[in-house]
């Protein structure tokens, strides 16, 4: 079977809505048809300030979402990065053959060390899209399903595969980013020209996983919407209505036109009272599977170490053949 890898970093206190429709529904998809490796970014994590116990938490917060979001341990290898010694070994070595000029052109690390002063920038953060190459390169996968932000690391994924296999044989499967374009970009409530970000340092306009049904439900109520009043889905020029109308048709499966139909000549708070008991009714379950889930911790460990012990023998055995293909003597 194909296979398929993704990672969602722990560095807020929960995923969001962003998350869950930009990747996890896909992730969850997936599954059927592809062998799957999902897993938890610790290493990604501590590109930026971070507190050692909170990424602690937050770990093992993220893998109980995951397993609520619908990831299957019976058929997927759900496990965290750090466990799988191989991500960072194979990254060192694709940092020899990616260009410094070539890595300085990655727009999210402009936006985010840009967010905080150049000096808060580490070099980490700079390196971050080689190490997603390795995790990606490292199981040979065929698909990436990532939200629109990630293309760009993918590509360039795309690129060092290419350049490894050129330079010293045939060696990486050159993946392709899966993208589903309904919900490639889930944007913040207050902001809706800007993604739904976890980083975000107000969370007025993120939807957590972990919000109450009445927190979530506020935050669709209170979104920034648009001037004029009818309900149309055009994301240049109604970005903050469109943003609602995309979730509202994520969260029901149903297509954009057939909500905007059902909405014809009825107003803004029409649909965001709508929305918002979609929303909260769909946050309190979540939660509610997520708090059982974290209460048998046991259990999230026992998961995990599977998940990383399928992971390891995959992940070994493509850096044993990079290494020779490298020109490392293997020790005997
Ligand atoms: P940060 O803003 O700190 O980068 P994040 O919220 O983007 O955090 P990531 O771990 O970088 O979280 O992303 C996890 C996955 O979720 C990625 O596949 C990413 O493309 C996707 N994703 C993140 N935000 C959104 C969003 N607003 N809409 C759709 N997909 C998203
Ligand atoms: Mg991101």
């Amino acid at each position: 079977r194909p296979r398929v890898l993704s990672g969602a970093q722990p560095t807020a206190d929960s995923y969001h809505l962003g998350n869950y429709f930009g990747a996890f529904k896909q992730w969850v998809a997936l599954q059927d048809d592809f062998e799957a490796f999902y897993f938890i970014p610790d290493l990604h994590a501590i590109t930026v300030e971070y507190e050692p116990a909170l990424l602690r938490e937050r770990t093992y917060v993220a893998a109980a979402q995951l397993l609520a979001a619908g990831v299957d341990p019976a058929r997927s290898a759900l496990f965290v990065q750090s466990h799988v010694p191989e991500h960072a070994q194979l990254a060192w070595v694709l940092s020899g053959i990616t260009g410094f000029g070539e890595a300085g052109r990655m727009t999210q690390f402009k936006d985010k060390s840009a967010k905080g002063g150049s000096d808060a920038a580490s070099v980490g953060l700079f390196t971050y899209p080689i190490l997603m190459a390795a995790d990606i390169l490292v199981y040979q996968a065929d698909r990436v399903p990532v939200g629109e932000d990630q293309r760009q690391h993918v590509e360039l994924t795309r690129n060092l595969a290419q350049r490894f296999n050129h330079r010293f044989g045939d060696t990486f499967t050159v993946p392709e980013a899966h993208i589903v374009k309904a919900t490639a970009k889930i944007y913040d409530l207050q902001v809706p020209t800007a993604k739904m970000s976890g980083s975000n340092a107000s969370h007025a306009g993120v939807v957590d996983l972990t919000d109450t049904a009445q927190q979530a439900a506020k935050k669709i109520r209170s979104a920034v919407t648009d001037s004029g009043s009818e309900i149309v889905f055009d994301p240049a020029a109604k970005p903050g209505v469109s943003n609602l109308l995309s979730i509202f048709a994520a969260l029901t499966d149903r297509p954009v036109d057939e909500i905007v139909a059902e909405f014809e000549g009825r107003q803004y708070g029409h649909l965001k009272v709508a929305l918002a008991d979609l929303v909260g009714d769909f946050v309190q379950r979540f939660g509610d599977r997520t708090r059982e889930l974290l209460d048998d911790r046991a259990e999230i460990d026992r998961v995990l170490a599977a998940g990383a012990e399928r992971a390891r023998e995959v992940a070994a055995a493509t850096l044993e053949q990079v290494y020779d293909r490298s020109g490392f003597v293997r020790p005997s």
